[in-house]
């Protein structure tokens, strides 16, 4: 079989379940294009992206602009490691820093290295900074928590699946209850020597779970209060996915450590990274840490062009009109429906609870009936189907996939 040769859906399938390592369950659908917020099967059926690779790609599939930016730099010069300058970096570097309001940036690849980074810059703030002694920083993290699959990430997870004969795992975390002032206070006071508040700004895979208004602004004030640093997770809830740039925004809270990843290049190539003030960055120095590949021109000219066209096409806005409309339309259904409980969420990231325990195929169910009448979302945590399209969605376009959703909960209903 020739490489460019195509692939039926259960041959595709097949090819993965012999020689891909199960770290996936996917949904059985086999896609070979996409164009703005459409995917195409192998036999040309067209969907709904409501998936959009976990916010991975908000500004559309294929963008044109952020393709071309690729194909050109990928034309000029793809690799340098940082052991030289190259040309692009720094304009990124400036571009970036000044959308989102920092003073510097630490380029990465993947959502879970840039976490790994900032845990990283943190416990070195908080020996060099703060004064904690050697070796006993600590670090809060919430319960539910979902921040990458490293090893020291998933030794603060609670998700047993991710955690499980993984172990010893990396000390020096402290877990307290999401969207919890108090616990937050109490940890605070308990634990002289913290150095940062690792927090999602909504939590995404738990289930799309929104905080009380307010918890941010809070949780902020009591850090700066004991001076720890702020750090939130953007990687699926920023570049406009809940209607504002970043999630934080609907607060006004403004972070000591921003994470960014996924949409940050149109989910064209792997681009992350970290953003923080001088006096927290500066602790930062040549050999304490790094990626032969972060920083690179493609993913430079990629994330540019990414982050250009959220601020051109007016994506937050959009989030934020069609998020509303959509929450409106499925509560309408929801009012009389038995299979579906809620919806919740901010801007384009929703998720609608169904009513079934969590052991129960029902959501899965659904997500393949959803497959069937043109439209790809996924459960997260058994019970809850999440839903989070491209931002270049139209209104038209989200009617109508309102009513696939509706047409499909139907079938469903006792
Ligand atoms: C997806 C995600 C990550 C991890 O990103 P990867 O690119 O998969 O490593 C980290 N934090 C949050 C909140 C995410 O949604």
């Amino acid at each position: 079989m020739a490489v460019l040769d195509q692939l039926t859906s259960q041959q595709a399938i097949d090819l993965e379940n012999k020689y891909g390592a199960h770290n996936y369950h996917p949904l059985p659908v086999v896609l070979s294009r996409g164009e703005g917020v459409h995917v195409w099967d192998v036999d040309g059926k067209q969907y709904y992206d409501f998936l959009s690779a976990y916010s991975a790609v908000n500004q559309g599939h294929c963008h044109p602009k952020i393709v071309n930016a690729m194909v050109h730099q990928a034309q000029t010069l793809t690799l340098t490691s940082r052991a030289f300058y190259n040309d692009v970096l720094g304009k990124y570097e400036k571009f970036a820093c000044e959308f989102f309001g920092f003073d510097k940036l630490l380029p990465m690849n993947t959502g879970a290295e840039a976490v790994e980074t900032a845990l990283k810059l943190c416990r070195k703030w908080a020996y060099e900074v703060k004064g904690i002694h050697k070796n006993e920083a600590e670090i809060i993290v919430c319960e539910n928590n979902f921040h990458g699959r490293t090893t020291t990430i998933i030794s603060f997870s609670n998700d047993p699946v991710a955690r499980k004969n993984f172990g010893p795992y990396t000390h020096g975390f402290i877990k307290i209850a999401y969207n919890n002032l108090e616990a937050l206070e109490e940890a605070l006071k308990k634990h002289p020597n913290v150095g940062g508040f690792l927090v999602e700004p909504i939590q995404g895979e738990a289930g799309v779970y929104v905080p009380d208004e307010n918890y941010l602004t809070r949780a902020k004030a009591l850090c700066e209060q004991y001076n720890v640093l702020f750090i939130a997770d953007e990687v699926q809830t920023g570049i406009a996915r809940t209607g504002q740039l970043l999630a934080v925004d609907h607060e006004n809270v403004k972070p000591d450590v921003l994470i960014l990843g996924k949409a940050i290049s149109g989910g064209v190539y792997p681009v992350s990274a970290v953003l923080a003030n001088n006096h927290v960055m500066n602790v930062i120095k040549p050999g304490n840490h790094g990626s032969t590949f972060g920083g690179n021109p493609v993913a430079a000219a990629v994330a540019i062009a990414a982050l250009e066209v959220v601020r051109d096409e007016n994506l937050a806005e959009n989030a934020f009109v069609l998020g509303n409309l959509f929450r409106s339309e499925l509560n309408k259904y929801i009012e009389t429906s038995h299979i579906v409980n809620l919806v919740r969420g901010k801007g384009l990231l929703n998720a609608i609870l169904i009513n079934d325990d969590e052991e129960s195929d029902t959501a899965w169910n659904i997500c393949l009936a959803l497959r069937d009448n043109g439209l790809l979302a996924k459960p997260t945590h058994g019970n809850i189907i999440r839903f989070a399209p491209p931002l270049v969605m139209t209104e038209i376009q989200l009617l109508d996939c309102v009513s696939i959703i509706v047409k499909t909960l139907k079938q469903f209903e006792k």
